[in-house]
């Protein structure tokens, strides 16, 4: 662990960087507002944690009316549980009787399931939940058009439904129907056209299950980019978005409705970073590289500065274009820089420090971080 960034009432300013940043105003609409988007639809909410990997922020989302997390990872389910998060999701598979039986060893203090797309995958589950006592829900995942895991939709997704449900030590929960890709398609008529295909696959199961008896209580899935299209569907019954309580700029640029950025939700997510050099008129340097914040999905923006551009990342420095309208930047200068990418960013740091009308209120530890196996 690194040193702690900041105290509990010190102004931005005093706050040492790089520093992992949240805007609780922010943070906290975004919070609500999907809360309140879930309630209105009828819908359950089921936070994804691998965005924020931190219990703090989990129990939130709790308080403010989700049903659990979903994770990806067994070791985020175990910081969340360890954390009191009570019902837990993983939106995955979960392969190896190591991992296995963490997971089994979890359900004796909270609800806990996990996807399958394959007999072998189940059997495995079955057997460390029965080693335990304990039973482990299960989801189907089917693909619906992301082509990464999952069954087909239909009699496939059925068969495999059949075999949990009477597996030892499982419970047939639902289906996971979650479109990755969709996420980030640049318009919304391409992400609206993903969804109504999604639908139909999740339809299809649906009517290859009740054909077969099989009771599906839940079908989860949808992302950010996607959530309102899934929420109003009248299918899905469980939403998983995750990016929604941060944002970041890859979001951003996915664009709205009516065109222009894609503002659901505001940016509550930045990493604090002081100006290292300014070796010219027309350059500054960061003190904030690629080991500060993900850069696969392109430099970070820098917050409220006007004709300020990131443009080079190197492992420990940013580099900044200062255009001839910005107001010139300082040696010791603070700058907010908006992640490409929020989900990696966070994975880079030990403690969120979460500010409100520029103090810090709050610090938050990232117990999750690093948890990929
Ligand atoms: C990442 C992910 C989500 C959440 O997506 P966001 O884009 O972060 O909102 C939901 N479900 C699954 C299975 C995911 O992998």
């Amino acid at each position: 662990m690194n040193v702690i960034p900041a105290q509990v009432g010190s102004t931005i300013d005093e706050i040492d960087t790089p520093a992992l940043i949240v805007d609780l105003d922010a943070f906290e609409h975004n919070l609500h507002k999907l809360a309140g988007f879930s309630r209105s639809a009828g819908v359950r909410l089921r936070p994804h944690a691998k965005t924020h990997k931190c219990p703090t922020i989990a129990l939130k989302q709790v308080a403010a009316g989700a049903v659990g997390q979903c994770c990806q990872k067994v070791g985020e389910a175990e910081a969340l549980v360890r954390g009191g998060v009570r019902d837990v999701m993983v939106s995955n598979e979960v392969v190896g009787m190591p991992k296995l039986r963490r997971l089994a060893a979890l359900a004796a203090d909270a609800t806990v399931a996990l996807c399958f797309d394959a007999k072998e995958q189940v059997d495995a589950a079955s057997r460390a939940a029965t080693e335990f006592g304990v039973t482990l829900g299960g989801l189907v995942e089917i693909d619906v058009g992301m082509q990464r895991c999952g069954v087909a939709a239909g009699n496939a997704a059925s068969d495999l439904a059949r075999y949990i449900a009477d597996a030892p030590g499982l419970r047939f929960r639902g289906l996971q129907a979650y479109h990755g890709t969709a996420q980030h398609l640049p318009s919304f008529a391409q992400r609206e056209r993903a969804i109504t295909d999604a639908a139909s696959a999740v339809r299809t199961t649906i009517d290859a299950l009740e054909h077969n008896g099989i009771i599906c209580e839940v079908i989860s899935g949808a992302g950010t980019g996607t959530f309102a299209l899934e929420g109003t569907s009248r299918i899905w019954n469980e939403l998983q978005a995750g990016s929604y309580v941060f944002m970041d700029t890859e979001y951003a640029r996915i664009g709205g409705k009516e065109g222009g950025l894609y503002t659901e939700f505001r940016h509550s997510l930045f990493v604090l970073a002081t100006v290292m050099s300014v070796p010219t008129a027309d350059r500054a340097i960061v003190d904030a590289g690629l080991k500060s914040y993900s850069g696969e999905k392109g430099p970070p923006w820098v917050h409220n500065r006007e004709d300020v551009e990131v443009v080079g990342v190197s492992d420990e420095h940013g580099k900044l274009k200062v255009g001839p309208k910005a107001e010139r930047l300082r040696m010791g200068d603070k700058v907010m820089l908006i992640p490409g990418h929020c989900d990696p960013t966070v994975n880079l740091h030990d403690w969120y420090v979460a500010v409100r009308a520029g103090r810090v209120q709050a610090l938050w530890p990232i117990t999750a971080r690093g948890a990929s196996s």
